[in-house]
């Protein structure tokens, strides 16, 4: 086991993991809201948390990963019920919303080589869980009942404000997704939202408060202490769930347990569309995978994007930076598929690898350290490749895959000509020809009775 640093957001520092069991780290990841295609900023938070599993399982670590699936109780910055909102778009049932959209998210997922967390649960398959843990909340005196639902009082809980470093007083209604103006204090949030008197919803339970659903945040708290016990390792998330749904899981965790549930808050950062703003489905800018399929740019080259940033600082996306990702990601692809195999991995190159992930996931520098090593003439070409694929357990690029080579039609035609040219024993032209079709990015390779075109790797 090798050790690890991360950067602590209950702390505000980079911290070595020290998982309460040696060896075994549980982590919990909030997971998507299913009320809508998942898009490329979501996608950036999922990359950044398969890097991280992947990152401790290469160190030897045993990982369990959690993950949430929001199918009920999130609400929208206007207060709307975001599961009710994508049902009305698109005349289907609260429930068929989710799925599609949970179907769509782990299709994603795959196409971005993100490995399956351990466990994924839905909140609405752990109703009973989450009331019992508001009855411990309740009967420790940090919730009171209102018109519209049972409420946290904030004001119980002295480090409330802790965590994100609120300033309290300085909080307005639109800060917050509770909107209710019989709340004790603007940061008072919903533990369980009651069903209106004389209304009824798609999706509502009974509860010792009435009948409802419960409050977004309490799932997180409720699953996560779950599967992996009162305090865990991990938890992650945006940067956005910070100030609101970090901070009311931590005041949940205190309220039923006395105590933060969770050692290690890790965070990624936005990934912004250009000029800086975060990409969100209520921004309207979002790019899903399907689009890049349907665009010809194969996922893969989105997951090398998001390498090439550091989790913590973010990244602008744009078609057009994408586009330009393309040939990086192709040149390295083929340069490591066409290297000969049998090698063995460098051990210094290894250790570089292993330094860089460990400090809070430098992956960055792990891209430069691979196209450092691919240019190395003092290292094999065997063992470069070995080395490589090594390294792709936790980068994941799929780079020893060979991919089938699409020849565009104008090289096939000049090769069609260079042909003739030979034929003709016209060697000028041919080797005009040839110079030609590597000007375009191919070489050609002439054999007994036969002539290959490949794309020009490595230049
Ligand atoms: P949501 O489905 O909106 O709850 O988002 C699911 C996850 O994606 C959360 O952890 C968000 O923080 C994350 N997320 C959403 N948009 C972005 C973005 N533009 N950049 C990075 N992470 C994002
Ligand atoms: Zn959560």
């Amino acid at each position: 086991m090798q050790k690890i640093f991360l950067y602590n957001t209950a702390t505000r520092k980079k911290e070595e993991l020290k998982p309460i069991v040696e060896g075994k780290v549980g982590i919990y990841s909030c997971g998507p809201t299913v009320y809508w295609s998942p898009h490329v900023g979501n996608m950036y938070a999922y990359l950044f948390n398969d890097v991280l599993v992947r990152s401790l399982r290469y160190l030897d670590y045993e990982v369990k990963q959690v993950m949430n699936i929001t199918d009920v109780g999130e609400l929208s910055d206007s207060g709307e019920d975001k599961m009710e909102k994508g049902a009305k778009r698109e005349g289907l049932s609260v429930w068929d919303v989710a799925r599609k959209y949970e179907k769509e998210f782990f299709e994603s997922s795959e196409l971005l080589n993100i490995t399956k967390p351990n466990v994924v649960c839905r909140a609405t398959e752990y109703i009973a869980e989450q009331i019992e843990l508001i009855k411990k909340i309740e009967i420790n005196g940090f919730a009171y009942l209102i018109d519209d639902g049972l409420y946290f009082d904030t004001s119980k809980f002295a480090d409330y404000a802790k965590f994100a470093n609120l300033k309290l007083d300085k909080l307005i209604d639109t800060d917050r997704e509770e909107i209710s103006s019989f709340k004790k204090n603007k940061s008072d949030f919903a533990l369980w939202k009651l069903t209106p008197k004389d209304g009824k919803r798609e999706m509502e339970w009974d509860s010792p408060w009435g009948k409802g659903f419960p409050g977004w945040h309490i799932e997180c708290t409720a699953m996560s202490t779950k599967h992996l016990g009162d305090v865990f390792d991990i938890h992650t998330g945006g940067i956005d769930h910070i100030p609101v749904h970090h901070t009311n899981e931590i005041a949940q965790g205190y309220g039923a347990f006395g105590r933060q549930t969770a050692n290690y808050w890790v965070h990624n950062a936005w990934l912004t569309g250009k000029g800086g703003r975060k990409m969100s489905k209520s921004a309207g800018d979002i790019v899903t995978m399907q689009e890049l399929k349907s665009m010809g740019i194969e996922p893969l080259v989105y997951r090398y994007m998001f390498l090439n940033s550091h989790y913590r600082n973010g990244m602008e996306f744009s078609i057009d930076g994408l586009k330009n990702t393309i040939k990086s990601y192709e040149k390295l692809q083929n340069g490591v598929a066409h290297l000969p195999d049998g090698g063995v991995v460098n051990e210094k190159y290894q250790q570089k690898f292993i330094n860089y992930i460990s400090d809070d996931l430098a992956i960055p520098q792990v891209m430069a350290l691979v196209w450092g090593l691919l240019k190395d003439t003092e290292i094999g070409d065997a063992d470069k490749k070995a080395t490589i694929l090594d390294f792709d357990r936790v980068l994941g690029l799929d780079l020893g895959k060979v991919t089938e080579e699409i020849i565009p039609e104008e090289i096939l035609k000049l090769s069609q000509e260079r042909i003739e040219a030979k034929n003709a024993k016209d060697w000028v032209k041919a080797d005009e020809l040839r110079e030609k079709i590597k000007s375009l990015g191919y070489l050609v390779e002439d054999f007994k009775n036969d002539c290959k075109i490949r794309k020009l790797v490595l230049s």
